[in-house]
């Protein structure tokens, strides 16, 4: 009697606890799906990563981790391209890092994976544009992984570029153990200039907008760039996570739909032109990149605001359809 006692109690205790990993509403999820196929069309096609396989897991064990990177950073393949007047493409299959030139110096949005990087696309990748990479001034790193940060200690020891983060980001670098780490990467940066929600930052001529976009990470950044096209201004977003690799945390889902909505609201209101990622796969850069070598007219990076709602609607809704699989009750309303 009291071992079934004890078994009921346990069996209700575990169902207590966990009540998130029990429930999924499969509608809920194919009516995100189809709201987020609707919001991207064919042409956006390209942000619809999370709307396959609803209820993946979303945690990388540790081994598979490493596997998974050595592949994704022997994809190599670098295609350095000025796409705007003022926006550099320094990166490779896997991962980009943007280089702003401005009138005093060289703003980079992100360092790649390690220092050999560094080396091979942003210091050859500049050289070859016709930049020097003596004139990097300042790196802001999206977020604290490894795949944005990894170049970016070689690079400010080298040049004595400063490197802005988010306060939020800063701190996760300094807990004891990463949320993810790995050989492959170049070590986390020491603690340097730290910024919020809405931060600019000026060099030269330039100035951009650091928005904090929390979700991928808890302090990730996106980034407002003004573009030029021979001569023509654009306003560009770079969002600045969009992985769902921290484990079936509603409240992190929660919060990357609400930066989602957020961008979505401002592509319209800030007239955001241009939707640009940290990694090709999410912003088409490559696809981008064979049409303007194809002779594309006009640039097909600048895709108008109404897409780059879109985008991010579209982005919204397949994180929802995830979230739908494991706490369907935690899904913002429309
Ligand atoms: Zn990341």
């Amino acid at each position: 009697m009291k071992f079934r006692l004890g078994t009921a109690l346990t069996g209700a205790l575990l169902l207590g606890a966990l009540p998130a990993f029990t429930e999924s509403d499969p509608d809920l999820s194919a009516r995100h799906v189809a709201a987020a196929e609707a919001a991207a069309g064919d042409e956006l096609a390209h942000v619809l990563g999370h709307c396959s396989k609803i209820g993946k897991s979303f945690t990388i064990p540790h081994d598979k981790g490493h596997e998974m990177l050595e592949r994704l950073i022997g994809k190599g393949d670098p295609r350095t391209t000025a796409v705007f007047d003022n926006l550099i493409f320094l990166g490779t299959a896997w991962v980009t890092a943007w280089a702003i030139p401005t009138s005093d110096g060289i703003i980079l949005i992100d360092a790649l994976n390690n220092e050999d990087e560094a080396k091979r696309y942003i210091e050859g990748g500049l050289r070859d544009i016709g930049l020097d990479p003596v004139d990097i001034k300042k790196i802001v790193v999206s977020h604290a992984h490894g795949d944005h940060y990894g170049g970016a200690v070689y690079l400010k020891d080298k040049y004595g570029a400063e490197i802005i983060m988010s306060e939020t980001d800063w701190q996760e670098l300094e807990k004891d153990e990463l949320q993810f780490d790995d050989p492959l990467w170049g070590r986390p940066p020491q603690r340097d200039v730290s910024v919020g929600d809405g931060a600019t930052v000026t060099l030269g001529d330039t100035t951009i907008t650091l928005l904090e976009t929390p979700g991928h990470t808890p302090g990730t950044l996106s980034t407002i760039v003004p573009v030029t096209d021979d001569g023509e201004l654009h306003k560009a977003i770079i969002w600045g996570g969009n992985g769902l690799n921290f484990g079936p945390d509603a409240g992190r889902f929660v919060q990357m739909i609400d930066s989602q909505r957020r961008l979505a609201a401002m592509a319209r209101e800030e007239g955001f032109d241009v939707f640009l990622s940290n990694h090709k796969t999410l912003d088409g850069t490559y696809t981008k990149l064979d049409a303007m070598e194809a002779g594309a007219e006009g640039n097909p990076f600048v895709i108008g605001s109404d897409k780059v709602e879109r985008a991010f609607t579209a982005l919204s809704h397949c994180v929802a359809a995830q979230l739908a699989s494991f706490d369907p009750e935690a899904v913002p309303a429309d």
